[in-house]
């Protein structure tokens, strides 16, 4: 298939149309299991199990056969999720962490009810699966875990799960935000690799990248070095030390410390990109910076009224606009 020659609008909405479709087929996958399942007739095709059949016989991916399994349980158990699925209010992973959290709830031993069940879908829609996962926790009263496991792993990495409070998480949210300039990548162990090396570094005084080529921070490198191929990136390092952000200095006048603050409160701490057509504002807060509204070079001015906040990406777009960059190939 050639796109090349569609135009933007024939693509956004040959999208949309295909996403509906994907959705309304998804559905009737869905339908299709609970049959093959309830039926047995996995076992005609010669396979012991249904998820063997979907794996083997059909080519799903193991894990894309599980949540197909475990969504197609929770439509028989509460048909009228059909719906949502198909209008896209419930999305196929929120099927599996309802039927998850439902499944869970009856291995020890509470009983909910179909009923409770379609109350619990209804809470959940239109949520994000963060969202999901806690408004599950909360209904069906699930005790935290509440313990810290450390795995090591064959490769010298350790998994670590742990437990954050609400603060605690959105302490290191912000914390990853402000990064993001550095970290360009939303890697979170990345980021609480940086902020424990700024914090060794403060307390001790040395760099430790130095001392360990193997560590975190020769990934960190990789990423600037990274960010030192694109000339527009953003350079902001928030006073942090031991790795080194370009400043294209061309390109960016000084923008006085107060008024950047007032810039980024006017903004509420993210993109003020709207989109000309549907409204829609951007909201992100990665890669955050000041925006010349008119550039400097096309004769804008350093007046508040034409600054505002940008993340990463808009940012690049509206120097591509302006005809300050060459688009990437
Ligand atoms: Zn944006």
């Amino acid at each position: 298939m050639n796109l090349k020659n569609a135009t933007d609008s024939e693509i956004l909405s040959g999208l949309e149309k295909l996403t509906k479709s994907e959705r309304k087929i998804t559905h009737l996958i869905l339908w299709h299991i609970l049959e093959v399942e309830g039926r047995k007739l996995f076992l005609q095709a010669g396979y012991n199990s249904v998820y063997k059949y979907l794996t083997r016989h059909l080519g799903y991916s193991e894990s894309a056969a599980y949540d197909r399994m475990q969504a197609a349980r929770l439509l028989r158990q509460v048909p009228t999720v059909a719906t949502k699925t198909e209008s896209g209010t419930i999305t196929l992973t929120q099927m599996v962490k309802v039927q998850q959290s439902l499944y869970h709830e009856k291995k020890v031993g509470n009983t909910v009810t179909k009923e409770e069940a379609r109350e619990l879908i209804e809470k959940v829609e239109s949520k994000t699966t963060f969202e999901t996962e806690k408004i599950l926790a909360c209904e069906l009263n699930q005790a935290p875990k509440t313990y810290q496991k450390i795995k090591p792993q064959q490769d010298d990495s350790v998994r670590l799960e742990l437990n954050l409070t609400a603060q605690q998480y959105e302490d290191l949210k912000k914390a990853q935000s402000l990064l993001s300039h550095i970290i360009t990548d939303n890697n979170l162990a990345e980021a609480i690799a940086y902020l424990a090396q700024n914090f060794i570094q403060k307390k001790e005084g040395r760099p430790k990248a130095a001392a360990d080529k193997e560590s975190a921070p020769a990934e960190l490198a990789k990423h600037n070095s990274r960010e030192e191929k694109k000339s527009d990136s953003s350079t902001q390092s928030f006073g942090l030390m031991p790795l080194k952000v370009p400043v294209s200095k061309e390109k960016r006048k000084y923008i006085a410390a107060s008024v950047r603050r007032a810039v980024y409160a006017k903004a509420k701490n993210c993109c003020e990109y709207i989109h000309p057509q549907n409204g829609q504002r951007c909201g992100s807060k990665y890669q955050l910076q000041v925006d010349h509204i008119r550039p400097l070079a096309k004769g804008g001015s350093e007046d508040i009224s034409n600054l505002r906040i940008l993340c990463g990406v808009h940012n690049r777009a509206e120097a591509l606009r302006w005809g300050l960059t060459k688009p990437p190939h």
